[in-house]
C-alpha cells in the first residue's frame, strides 16, 4: 500500500478522525497510543487481552488474536496507518494489513527481526559493506549442522531462531555434549550458537527511518543488563567512547537502509573486552521498534522514540532528536513488588517522587511478578553527578542493586 500522509486532526472521507493503529497492547503500544493522542491522533489497538496496557488507554480496543480475521479487518477499518509494539506479530498478519494500508515497519523487515539466523545473516551483509559485525555464530537446525559446530565457539550462549526475549530461549553451554542436551531440552528447534564474549559493557541505538530514506537518530544509550533482562539505562555525554558511538551509529543507519526500514528500530551491540581501552564493538540484535532504551528519550529529549513512530508511520516529517537532560533509567520489575518477606509491597513511590528530576512511568499492569515489566523510572537533572546521584538513592529506595 503507498503511503499518504496522515495528519493528525485530519477528518477522514468515512467521517471519522484520523485514526493510527498498532498490533500488540504492551507498555510500547500504550506509550505509543499515548504519543498518537498528544498530537491528536484517534488510536486503535489490536490485543486479545481485555486489560493490556494500551487497550486500557486507546480509543479503540480490538480484542482478538493477531492472526483473527475479522479482527485484522477491523483494524483497517479503523486506522489509516498502522505499526507495531511486538516483534512477534505473525509477519502474515502484517501482510494482510500491508495490502490495504500502510503498515510501518514492514512485515518483511519485522521477519527478518523475528528470526535469529535471518537477522545475523542480515547482520553479516551489512559488516560485508563496512559495518559492525555479528559475535562468531552457527546456526543449528539439523543434526549434522549441530556436529559441524566449530569447537572455538565453546563456551557459548544456545539461543532459540524465534520468540526468544529478556534472555528467555537461552542455555549457556561449556562443551559439545552441554550443546547437545541444550539443544535437545530446547525441542530441536532452529537455534543459533553464539561465542559467548568478555563483555565491558553494552549500548544500543535508536534510529527512525522514514518511507523517503531519511533517518535520524537518539545519541548511543549505554546498558546494563542484569540476568539477561535491561536494568538500567545511562544516556550522557562521555559515558561511552565517542569511536564506538560513531560506528554504531553508522552500522544502525546501515542495518535500517538495507532493509528499506520504515519505522523506529533499536539495535543492541557488545562492547567487547579485547584488552584494549574502549573495546571492539559487535552487533547483537534488533528491535523493529521502540525499545526500552529509549525510554528515556520520553523525559530527556525534545522528541521520543514514539514521536518518531508516530511521524515515521503518518508520513510526517523526521527531526534530528535533542536530548536536553542527562538522564539515567531504571526499569522497574514486578520483583520490587514483593518484600523481603515475601509478601507484597507497593514501592516506596513517595520516597521516589520527592527526589528532584525523577519521571515515574507504570504501565497499568494489576499483578506483578518476578521479571515483568511494570515501568520504569527516568532521572534527569543539571548535571551527570545529579543525575547518578538521584537515581541511585532512588535505587536504594526501591531496593535495585547499585552499578558502577
Ligand atoms: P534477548 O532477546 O533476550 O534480549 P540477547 O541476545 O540480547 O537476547 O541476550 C540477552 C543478554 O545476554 C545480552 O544483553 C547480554 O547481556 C547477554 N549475552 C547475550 N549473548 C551474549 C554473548 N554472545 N556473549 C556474552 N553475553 C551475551
Ligand atoms: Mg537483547
Amino acid at each position: 500500500m503507498s503511503r499518504k500522509t496522515v495528519l493528525p486532526g485530519q477528518v477522514t472521507p468515512s467521517g471519522h478522525l484520523a485514526t493510527l493503529g498498532v498490533m500488540g497492547g504492551g507498555q510500547l503500544g500504550r506509550m505509543f497510543v499515548q504519543a498518537a493522542q498528544e498530537m491528536g491522533y484517534f488510536t486503535a489497538v489490536l490485543d486479545a487481552d481485555p486489560a493490556s496496557p494500551a487497550g486500557l488507554v486507546s480509543h479503540y480496543h480490538i480484542q482478538t488474536s493477531y492472526e483473527d480475521e475479522q479482527g485484522l479487518a477491523q483494524l483497517m477499518q479503523r486506522a489509516e496507518a498502522i505499526t507495531t509494539e511486538f516483534e512477534n506479530v505473525p509477519a502474515p498478519a502484517l501482510v494482510t494489513l500491508g495490502a490495504h494500508r500502510p503498515v510501518a515497519p514492514s512485515a518483511q523487515a519485522v521477519a527478518v527481526a523475528q528470526d535469529r539466523i535471518a537477522e545475523k545473516a542480515h547482520f553479516v551483509a551489512c559488516a560485508q559493506a563496512g559495518g559492525v559485525g555479528p559475535a562468531p555464530y552457527a546456526a543449528i537446525e539439523t543434526e549434522a549442522l549441530l556436529q559441524a559446530v566449530p569447537g572455538d565457539l565453546l563456551p557459548g550462549i544456545l539461543k532459540t531462531a524465534r520468540l526468544g526475549y529478556d534472555g528467555k530461549g537461552q542455555i549457556r553451554v561449556q562443551d559439545r555434549a552441554e550443546l547437545a542436551a541444550a539443544w535437545a531440552q530446547m525441542g530441536r528447534v532452529p537455534c543459533v550458537l553464539e561465542k559467548l564474549l568478555p563483555l565491558k559493557t553494552e549500548l544500543s541505538v535508536i534510529v527512525a527511518r522514514g518511507a523517503d530514506g531519511q533517518v535520524v537518530h537518539f545519541p548511543p544509550q549505554r546498558n546494563l543488563h542484569r540476568a539477561g533482562i535491561l536494568a538500567v539505562t545511562e544516556v550522557f555525554e562521555g559515558n561511552l567512547p565517542n569511536a564506538l558511538c560513531e560506528q554504531a551509529i553508522a552500522t544502525t543507519e546501515a542495518i535500517a537502509h538495507q532493509l528499506q526500514y520504515v519505522g523506529v528500530l533499536c539495535v543492541e551491540y557488545f562492547v567487547v573486552d579485547d584488552g584494549s581501552n574502549t573495546g571492539t564493538l559487535v552487533v547483537n540484535e534488533m528491535a523493529p521498534r521502540p525499545h526500552h532504551s529509549g525510554h528515556y528519550t520520553l523525559n530527556a529529549c525534545d522528541v521520543s522514540q514514539f514521536d518518531l513512530q508516530v511521524r515515521t508511520m503518518a508520513g510526517l516529517p523526521l527531526v534530528p532528536p535533542r536530548q536536553h537532560s542527562p538522564a539515567i533509567m531504571l526499569n522497574l520489575l514486578g520483583d520490587l513488588w514483593v518484600g523481603a518477606n515475601g509478601q507484597p509491597q507497593t514501592p516506596d513511590w513517595a520516597g521516589i517522587l520527592a527526589l528532584p528530576g525523577t519521571h515515574l512511568h507504570l504501565y497499568g499492569k494489576l499483578s506483578a511478578r518476578p521479571g515483568r515489566k511494570m515501568g520504569h523510572l527516568t532521572v534527569t537533572g543539571a548535571s551527570i553527578e545529579q543525575v547518578r546521584q538521584t537515581a541511585l538513592q532512588a535505587a536504594a529506595l526501591l531496593g535495585i542493586e547499585p552499578w558502577a
